[in-house]
């Protein structure tokens, strides 16, 4: 790590909350003054080593999640600066013991912390969440959440739970948020998030049940759409203007393959 560090080419993320710092729509990557705590991202294409710290700026930072969905970054930048995100976030809230409350410190390049009065090691976590699109025929169920822009739809989606299996999550919280019974659950892909930690787990899942019941704590609508519509909205070309995730987020892939 020291050599890594040491390196010319080591390029430096500053990370704070939910902020990274950027000139224009450039990562910033300065080696900082004075030095930090740093995790190592990896090496990117060209060889070079990337490091994240957490250090609050006065310069105002670029809000993570937004940047995330946009086209500014390379697909190889987001991947960095998710992972950087998560990790920081980690580091920032998992200072103390949560064995014997005392102050732990990092190690293993920022993928451990240690515990030097109980000993105990703490490693970061990663939470699965499912999304998916479910399929009745040539219909597709999308949802919407009150906070989305107006005429968003997207896949139904939701933390896994301990002890449950892909599928049973699946069927889970298509149940619970649209009263819909799913049978067979297909896995597509998958795409870390790091909101704080997400792994998000994209599945197709097939029902003969058309009727929907809405649970509205979770979801402002669901409904079926053909998948005809769902591919405008995929390509913002749907006549009522109403659309889907972008193209970045995994619900956009896993809505394209439903409708293969
Ligand atoms: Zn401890």
């Amino acid at each position: 790590m020291l050599t890594k560090l040491n390196a010319p080419a080591a390029k430096f993320l500053q990370i704070h909350g939910d902020g990274v710092l950027m000139n224009g729509e450039s990562l910033v990557v300065a080696r900082p003054e004075p030095a930090a705590d740093y995790v190592y991202l990896g090496d990117d294409e060209k060889h070079a080593p990337w490091f994240a710290y957490s250090r609050p700026s006065n310069e105002p930072l670029t809000a993570l999640r937004p940047l995330m969905l946009s086209n500014m970054l390379s697909r190889e930048e987001l991947s960095i600066v998710a992972q950087a995100r998560s990790l920081v976030h980690w580091h920032e809230r998992h200072g103390f013991c949560a064995n014997c409350g005392h102050a732990t410190q990092m190690s293993d390049a920022g993928y451990r912390r240690h515990c030097p009065s109980c000993k105990t090691d703490h490693f970061p976590r990663t939470d699965p969440v499912v999304i998916m699109a479910v399929r009745h025929g040539d219909n597709i169920l999308l949802g919407r959440q009150k906070a989305w822009a107006p005429g968003m739809y997207s896949c139904v989606a939701g933390f896994m739970e301990p002890g449950e299996t892909l599928e049973q999550a699946v069927a889970r919280e298509v149940f619970e948020e649209t009263g819909v019974v799913v049978g067979k659950v297909t896995y597509v892909a998958s795409q870390p998030w790091p909101f704080p930690s997400s792994l998000m787990i994209g599945c197709i899942a097939e029902t003969d049940q058309a009727e929907i019941i809405v649970d509205e704590k979770e979801l402002e609508n669901a409904r079926w759409f053909s998948r005809a519509e769902v591919g405008l909205m995929l390509e913002q070309k749907h006549p009522e203007k109403l659309t889907a995730s972008m193209p970045h987020a995994i619900a956009h892939h896993v809505m394209s393959i439903a409708l293969q």
